[in-house]
């Protein structure tokens, strides 16, 4: 085998299509209906997009269609108390730890008064747009929250009023959870006007495309490689990337890990963002097409991820796995320089692998 073989751009191209041909007409799961915008939202719409390190963005499918951000919003927010208080802080007032419940679990919050566990769990998140700055200040905190998710997107997102609405009078779960956090002095700034900015950033609509170039500025350590500007600091990609590993797909996320090897975050409008970051082991992209394309993104559940079982062959020479998947033979490469990231869709959620042009045949061995 030969080891140093580059993927080409236009392999990659072609693994992209392959992904999407094959998975285009899967009809797994549903919509989530708990929001009545998003049961109404066209099931068949379906794009994956790859933003590169250069700033090309590949594309296939729906890829601009504006969909509800949802809990991908939840990465951005992070992102923007991270810059505020630092890690340390965040760690302090709301956590970082998988709950290893649904995404707006109260249980959660009741075995762990201390903390809203993490910033990507809906306590969290609702905490974490409560000490967004200036506090108190309804406009002033959304501006900031909207700019920062214009500027990981690498353009400006809008607001899909509908689903605002829709969510707004549905939100009765997060209500709840915005005032059982007040009694445990974890909402920093006033429970409803917090809980009305939670629901405001979730109604952002967004594109494949959009999602993408977010995924790829968090795998880049912040800087943006379609605008080619820098968003955050580099330091903090490692600790987005962290919480996105241990608890973006919720309760699901251990088995996403172990299967797909992706960090990952789901949102219940469809969309799933992909971060790989600098030596990443990484798959072909028609593989992890196969797996991931069996998510959808339905009330943040993961349906069927991966219906068969894979056999691995440990190649003796330890520079490649190999996986047998249904009879067919896959190789595991590793990408030899940053790598990013991926996807979104509306329903038929597909985060294709991640990508850039330097990817070789190594060792899987490593870990990411
Ligand atoms: N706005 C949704 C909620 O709070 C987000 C859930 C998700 O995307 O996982 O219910």
């Amino acid at each position: 085998m030969d080891r140093d073989r580059r993927i080409t751009r236009e392999e990659l191209k072609a693994a992209l299509y392959e992904a999407y041909r094959r998975f285009k007409g899967n009809t797994d799961g549903k919509n989530a209906d708990y929001i009545p915008y998003l049961a109404n939202v066209d099931k068949d719409l379906f794009g994956i997009s790859i933003c590169l390190k250069d700033g090309e963005v590949l594309t296939v499918g729906d890829c601009n269609y504006r969909f509800g951000i949802e809990s991908i919003s939840k990465v951005a927010t992070a992102l923007l108390v991270l810059k505020e208080y630092g890690p340390e802080t965040i760690i302090d007032m709301i956590g970082a730890d998988a709950t290893g419940m649904p995404f707006n679990s109260i249980l959660a919050i009741l075995l762990e008064n201390e903390h809203p566990s993490t910033p990507l769990v809906n306590a969290g998140a609702i905490s974490a747009v409560s000490m967004v700055s200036p506090v108190g200040n309804s406009r002033g905190k959304w501006e900031a929250i909207k700019d920062n998710i214009d500027r990981l997107c690498g353009s400006e997102v809008t607001l899909i009023d509908e689903l605002y609405r829709s969510e707004s009078v549905s939100n009765h779960n997060n209500r709840a959870i915005a005032w059982l956090l007040k009694g445990y002095d974890r909402i920093y700034d006033d429970p409803e006007l917090s809980l009305d900015l939670y629901t405001r950033q979730c109604s952002l609509g967004v594109t494949a495309t959009q999602l993408s170039t977010m995924a790829a500025t968090i795998a880049f350590g912040g800087y943006n490689p379609v605008t080619k500007r820098r968003v955050f600091p580099a330091a903090l990609s490692e600790k987005l990337t962290s919480m996105i590993a241990s608890v973006g797909m919720y309760e699901y996320t251990g088995d996403w890990m172990f299967r797909t090897g992706i960090p990952s975050k789901s949102g219940v409008g469809g969309g799933i963002i992909g971060v790989l970051q600098s030596d990443a082991y990484i798959k072909q992209t028609t593989y992890a097409g196969e797996i991931l394309a069996h998510y959808r993104g339905t009330g943040g559940f993961v349906g069927s991820i991966y219906p068969y079982q894979p056999t691995v062959d440990h190649d003796h020479d330890g520079a490649t796995q190999k996986f047998i998947v249904d009879g067919k033979e896959e190789v595991y490469y590793k990408n030899n320089d940053q790598a990013a990231g991926v996807v979104g869709t509306a329903n038929q959620a597909v985060n294709a692998n991640q990508c850039n042009l330097e990817i070789y045949e190594s060792s899987f061995t490593g870990s990411i």
